[in-house]
């Protein structure tokens, strides 16, 4: 994997929240509901491969119904069925969320754990989602990497990875503590929005210059190359590298047009 002590998260990180306003991924139901870690598992259980909005849905039914882990516990799995089905594959999320919701029951009275290595070992959770637990349950630092996460750190170059698991690993290595919990809602909306699997709209991006595939792009590069590289962060603040300098000012940012124009057809949050 790649250094990325010279990588100016905090000037990223600036300008991405600038251009969005909130950086909050959470569809409307979990991100009224984050102080319940259960809601933000089970509804980030159900997030996997759907849409936001199918996400929203069916968490807002389910938790009317069954707002507890001792509820969900207890509940006939043709009924968590019925209030989860727009998420797709309803069947087996259906058991994962209920054997989840047991295990909570039976060996932590029904409440949450706050560890990694204890969440990892519920049924159906798996890093991101046991990080996305102690993101946005607890408040916790951590390193919630799903495929936009993992693609953009490869496209900033900071990591040179296969997987969204080595990805994490690089991630933890090398990014300030400081900036665990802005950067998964961040990237991910930016994954949603510009910095899209195929065809990233590098040239509406508030990152075009500071990223060596939106440089390698404006000059008609298919790949970057080295010389595209980020420059080096300023020092201080938001880097472990040795002092350096900004590339482009800072100022004002042009409102996110695309996001009024074409909002979020995308993906939810845990999906791929
Ligand atoms: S410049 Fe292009 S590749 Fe780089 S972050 Fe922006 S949209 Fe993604």
């Amino acid at each position: 994997m790649k250094s990325a002590t010279s990588f100016d998260w905090e000037t990223v990180l600036d300008r991405l929240s600038a251009f969005y306003g909130t950086g909050d991924w959470r569809v409307p139901y979990l991100r009224d509901h984050a102080e319940d870690p259960f809601q933000v598992l089970i509804g980030t259980i159900l997030s996997q491969r759907t849409r936001d909005a199918n996400t929203d849905r069916a968490s807002a039914l389910l938790f009317a119904r069954y707002p507890t882990a001792e509820r969900l516990a207890r509940a006939p799995l043709p009924s968590i069925e019925r209030l989860i089905r727009s998420t797709g594959f309803y069947h087996v999320k259906a058991r994962v969320i209920r054997a989840c919701a047991r295990t909570l029951l039976a060996q932590y009275g029904g409440r949450v754990p706050s560890t990694l290595e204890e969440l990892v070992a519920l049924p159906g959770v798996g890093p991101k989602t046991a990080n996305c637990v102690l993101v946005f349950g607890y408040g916790v630092p951590a390193m919630p990497v799903d495929t936009h996460v993992h693609r953009i750190a490869n496209r900033f170059a900071v990591v040179k990875t296969r997987t969204p698991e080595a990805t994490e690993l690089a991630l933890r290595a090398t990014v300030p503590r400081e900036f665990w919990i802005p950067i998964n809602p961040l990237l991910v909306q930016h994954g949603q929005n510009l910095c899209r699997p195929r065809n990233p709209l590098c040239s509406r991006c508030p990152l075009e210059e500071l990223c060596p595939t939106g440089v390698a792009r404006r000059l008609g590069r298919p790949t970057p190359r080295p010389e595209d590289r980020l420059p080096p962060a300023k020092p201080g603040r938001g880097s472990n590298s040795a002092p350096a300098r900004r590339s482009v000012p800072a100022g004002p940012l042009s409102p996110p047009s695309i996001l009024v124009s074409a909002p979020v057809g995308r993906a939810g949050h845990g999906s791929k």
